[in-house]
């Protein structure tokens, strides 16, 4: 009998855990599932618009942009013809602007490249402007119901503690080594409610902040963090770059009826939004003046 080296035992506890993950997921799914406005009629268009608003972003606060911007904007059409501004004002307190940006160039290039109907396909919904593997796996799962998985922050915390895998979450190439091993334990009939489970479950059930709630989740008897109690250990992340802190003195120059904006440059930082002319320093009264 061949035996087996430390390595391989891994890998095979790993993949034994891997395997046992579809089945009471999407039967939690079914039972647990929130009613949200683009799962109940998730169209390319709408899955895809709805990920990246979702990116960074809450699902209560999401809600009502998300309604606002499907009245004014229903279709790529239209998205790819909207005016920077009203743009921009649609998207207003969602913050991360250039997702907003990076929409619209994507639908003038599903307009222009694909006779304005979104790619299925995962390679080619990667060649759309701020479209990354996690926004492709959702769009393709979802609406074309194709097995890409689609791993965001959420899901890569749920694996690690499944696994107690003590890899660094913010690696990029942890999250390629879980999209791989996510591919073949997907179900093919229902990619994209695997995918919207594991979303879900990282987001009501195996919480980011605080203890999870082990005793609701669908992998309780199998799950090692669940089984150890080691929540407090998984996932690992690298620490974050300290931010930087820069001064600045706004200028809020007004008449009784009217108050100086500029236009921000066209790249970068908050990117064409319009804002108070500022100094570039903590000024005093007498510089300012
Ligand atoms: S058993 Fe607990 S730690 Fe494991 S995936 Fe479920 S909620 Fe997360």
């Amino acid at each position: 009998m061949k035996q087996q080296t430390p390595r391989n035992i891994e890998v095979q506890r790993k993949q034994e855990l891997l395997n046992r993950i579809a089945p009471g997921l999407l039967t939690w799914y079914d039972k647990s599932r929130r009613s949200l406005p683009w799962r109940e009629e998730p169209t390319p268009y709408r899955v895809w618009v709805s990920e990246i608003m979702l990116q960074q972003t809450r699902v209560e606060a999401v809600k009502p942009y998300f309604a606002r911007f499907m009245e004014r904007l229903p279709d790529i059409e239209a998205l790819a013809e909207v005016d920077d501004d009203e743009l921009l004002k649609l998207w207003e307190g969602l913050g991360y602007y250039s997702r907003a940006r990076n929409l619209k160039a994507a639908a003038q290039q599903i307009v222009t490249e694909y006779g304005g109907e979104m790619p299925s396909d995962y390679r080619e919904l990667l060649k759309l402007k701020g479209i990354g593997s996690y926004t492709a796996g959702a769009v393709s799962s979802i609406a074309f119901k194709q097995p890409n998985p689609a791993v965001d922050g959420n899901v890569l915390r749920v694996i690690a503690r499944l696994l107690e895998d003590n890899s660094d979450i913010s690696d990029q190439s942890v999250k390629k080594r879980v999209e791989d091993d996510l591919r073949p334990v997907m179900p093919k009939d229902r990619p994209g409610d695997f995918n919207q489970a594991l979303m879900e479950l990282g987001a009501t059930v195996c919480l980011p902040n605080g203890a999870p709630k082990c005793s609701n989740c669908p992998w309780q008897e199998f799950c090692l963090v669940g089984l150890h109690g080691t929540w407090q250990q998984y996932p690992q992340k690298a620490a974050k770059k300290a931010r930087t802190i820069e001064d600045k003195t706004i200028l809020v120059i007004r008449t009784s009826r009217q108050v100086v904006l500029r236009k921000r440059p066209k790249r970068g930082l908050l990117a064409g939004l319009y804002e108070f002319p500022a100094m570039d320093k903590k000024a005093s009264l007498e510089e300012v003046r």
